[in-house]
């Protein structure tokens, strides 16, 4: 056990390390330039670790929403316990039960100049593989500290979230045949349409259209992904991938399709307790179709053919997401009698050359016919 006047008694007392695989540490001095590490830590709640090399331990602040890319945009650092120099290259699971349960991982390590090291200030400039550039930590209050990007964007084209009013939805007009030529085919599922944004680790929800559409605005998002908690995984899974998503919320029945009746129970949930219990009894899933927002770019300018590659690139697949297919147009017959088949509303035939929000018949719902199976 470490003494009181050890710089790394807090760490130690925090931990049993007959339980957790972290190390215990000592206080060690290296030479060379000092090294810095981002580990990502899905915890309680998804956060990013950075620690720096300082005195032969790694002073460490806690980032809820990662390391920001941007100078433009700050981001919350809560200062945290000294760490080991051990701890620079620590990658694995720690046992539920324990101080910080959960898997961590190294997200970045390098090295790094230290400008100015003061007791409220602290100016950096990182050398790693994902993060390269000048930064300062300064304290707000107690803890509290903000992190901010002194240097340009490594990505110059790099643009701020604009807010969802840069995100109209794209309609489909109604239609009475799939265009074989130059379309991409969907299912359309009947549930709620939503767009997503996913930035540092979280999830904000905007209902486009159908019965929660009062819950919008900046807050409503907020109040629906209370609803569909299961989606905050989402978050999880795509790290500090930022994006807008569009898609729709689907709850199936026991025969595995979707139920309105299900899913107005998990829209119409009155109480944080009564979304928490019905998202185990009918859980929830986002059928994801479209990519509008890629790490500070805008993507919907670019084909939709395009935009599906991108989102393929994202390869998201998760226990209440998937992104179904798109099918070539010449099968369009074949999906709208598979979707009458499946009670399924129909399919949604998409121009491959469209931008989104592209001229009108751009999108076309074509009903599938009554189940007369
Ligand atoms: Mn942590």
């Amino acid at each position: 056990m470490g003494d009181s006047t050890s710089p790394l008694s807090t760490y130690q007392a925090k931990r049993d390390f007959g339980e957790t695989p972290e190390p215990a540490g000592a206080v060690e001095p290296s030479g060379g330039a000092p090294r810095f590490v981002v580990q990502e830590h899905h915890a309680t709640a998804l956060h990013w670790d950075l620690r720096l090399e300082r005195d032969g331990v790694l002073v460490s602040w806690a980032l809820p929403k990662g390391v920001p890319p941007d100078p433009r945009v700050n981001h919350l650092a809560v200062h945290t316990e000294d760490h080991p120099m051990q701890y620079l290259d620590f990658q694995g699971s720690i046992p539920a039960g324990n101080y910080g349960a959960g898997t961590m991982s190294v997200w970045d390590t390098g090295t790094y100049e230290p400008e100015k090291w003061g007791e409220r200030e602290v100016i950096v400039v990182l050398h790693g593989a994902r993060v390269d550039g000048r930064y300062v930590l300064f304290q707000t209050r107690g803890k509290q500290w903000m992190i901010h990007r002194m240097d340009p964007p490594a990505d110059p084209d790099r643009d701020v979230w604009p807010g969802w009013s840069a995100f109209p939805a794209m309609v489909a007009v109604p239609g009475a045949a799939v265009p074989a030529e130059g379309y991409g085919v969907e299912f359309a599922w009947g549930g709620q349409r939503v767009l997503t944004f996913v930035s540092g680790g979280r999830v904000q929800l905007h209902p486009v259209g159908g019965p929660s559409v009062s819950e919008g605005g900046e807050n409503g998002g907020g109040e629906l992904v209370g609803r569909f908690r299961e989606l905050r995984a989402l978050g999880e899974a795509l790290g500090v991938t930022e994006v807008v998503l569009d898609g729709e919320i689907i709850v199936v029945d026991g025969d595995g399709r979707p139920s309105k009746p299900r899913l107005a129970e998990r829209q119409g949930a009155r109480s944080d307790a009564a979304s928490r219990r019905l998202s185990e009894r009918y859980p929830a899933t986002m059928m994801v179709s479209d990519l509008l927002w890629l790490d500070g770019h805008s993507t919907m300018a670019r084909p939709y053919e395009q935009r599906r590659q991108l989102l393929s690139g994202l390869s998201m697949s998760g226990p209440a997401w998937q992104v179904p297919r798109s099918y070539p147009g010449t099968d369009g017959v074949a999906l709208l009698a598979a979707a009458s088949q499946q009670g399924l509303p129909g399919v949604v035939a998409k121009r491959l050359d469209s931008p989104y929000q592209g001229d009108a018949g751009a999108w076309i719902f074509v009903p599938a016919g009554k189940n007369d199976a």
